[in-house]
């Protein structure tokens, strides 16, 4: 070789070489991808997700696009290629079988090539964990909603459903195991079975926003995840709604009081004596007495007013009966009415 250098490929003397060969020969070897010529995609039939490794990925894809991401996942660029542009397009369909063809152009060197691969995707149906968890009636969490001694109405049995429904569809969006996978009406309520005890928690925080009320969990040992080295529980979560509507009067220590309004997390009570507002905890429900309903409540007539009384006739018997003038009284005149309930014989103005 008389330390002359010289190309192997060609044979060109007098060259620059680069990775061992000459210029045009370095160009022409130059593959400006690296991407295998079988891939294998498994996918879930029911949902479309893609399995990885170990892990199934949701995918809101279509089927091709799929194939197409797939392929361009696993595609790597040569080093010495800059200015990449690959597409990739299905060509044809032989049953599983989707053969692909990649196109790349690329600068090497200041040349501009274009290449061509063909790339086989096998689609291999499966079906994903979460799938096969739907499929099966899978559940982590049953919501118990039920009324304190007395039935649930059509109506909070209408409404409740609402809001699963609603609060399961913006839930499942983020979370696959959030749905219902069971619905059992009973005489004592209604039994939601979640497949999520994450989504089941948010739909009892929505439930509860609405109908208040009173929560108590129950998990239940259903045995163990041996993999996981962990003991599985289901939890059982109550939602016992209170016996009381608003306007209804319940006695609250040896105060009696109408129910204003309630929410997630408080009673808001009105003292018939004083007037007061009182809130109270849930968790203090069961010192609640419900002692009239709002159905109870009657009009009663003014029939005479003194700077200190008003008399009214008792709306039952018509007998007169003297109250006590207040501020929120001044205003009643001679022949104007108001609302009367009868508590214990005695006549309290609401
Ligand atoms: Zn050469
Ligand atoms: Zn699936």
């Amino acid at each position: 070789m008389n330390g002359k250098i010289f190309c192997p490929q060609c044979g060109k003397t007098g060259v620059k070489l680069f990775s061992g060969l000459c210029r045009s020969c370095f160009i022409e070897k130059t593959s400006l991808i690296n991407v295998p010529e079988e891939i294998d995609i498994i996918i879930c039939t029911h949902c479309g997700s893609i399995q990885k490794k170990v892990r199934w990925i949701d995918s809101d894809l279509s089927l091709n696009d799929t194939i197409i991401k797939t392929v361009l996942e696993h595609v790597e660029i040569d080093k010495s290629a800059s200015d990449v542009e690959i597409s990739i397009k299905i060509h044809t369909v032989r049953g599983s079988i989707f053969e692909c063809l990649v196109t790349v152009k690329a600068q090497v060197m200041d040349d501009i090539l274009t290449q061509e691969f063909l790339v086989n995707v096998k689609l291999n149906k499966s079906v994903c964990k979460v799938c096969s968890k739907y499929a099966s009636g899978y559940y982590e969490a049953v919501i118990q909603m039920r009324a304190d001694t007395r039935l649930l109405s059509a109506e909070e049995i209408e409404t409740a459903d609402k809001i699963i429904s609603d609060k399961i569809e913006r839930l499942s969006v983020k979370n696959r195991m959030a749905y219902i996978s069971q619905r059992v009406e009973m005489k004592e309520g209604v039994d939601y079975y979640v497949g999520s005890y994450k989504a089941a928690r948010k739909l009892t925080e929505a439930l509860k926003n609405v109908f208040g009320g009173v929560l108590k969990d129950s998990p239940r040992l259903m045995g163990r995840d041996k993999n996981a080295g962990k003991d599985l529980y289901r939890m059982w979560i109550s939602l016992r709604l209170p016996q009381f509507q608003k306007s209804d009067f319940v006695k609250y220590n040896n105060l009696k009081t109408q129910v204003l309004n309630f929410d997630a997390n408080k009673i808001y009570l009105k003292d018939l004596e004083s007037s007061a507002t009182i809130s109270i905890a849930w968790r203090d429900y069961e010192k609640l007495k419900v002692i009239a309903r709002k159905t109870d409540i009657k009009f009663a007539m003014v029939t005479a007013k003194t700077p200190q009384l008003i008399q009214i006739l008792h709306p039952d018997n018509y007998q007169p009966v003297d109250i006590e003038l207040n501020k929120e009284l001044s205003h009643l005149q001679i022949g104007e009415e108001l609302k009367v309930v009868e508590i214990d014989n005695i006549l309290y103005v609401i």
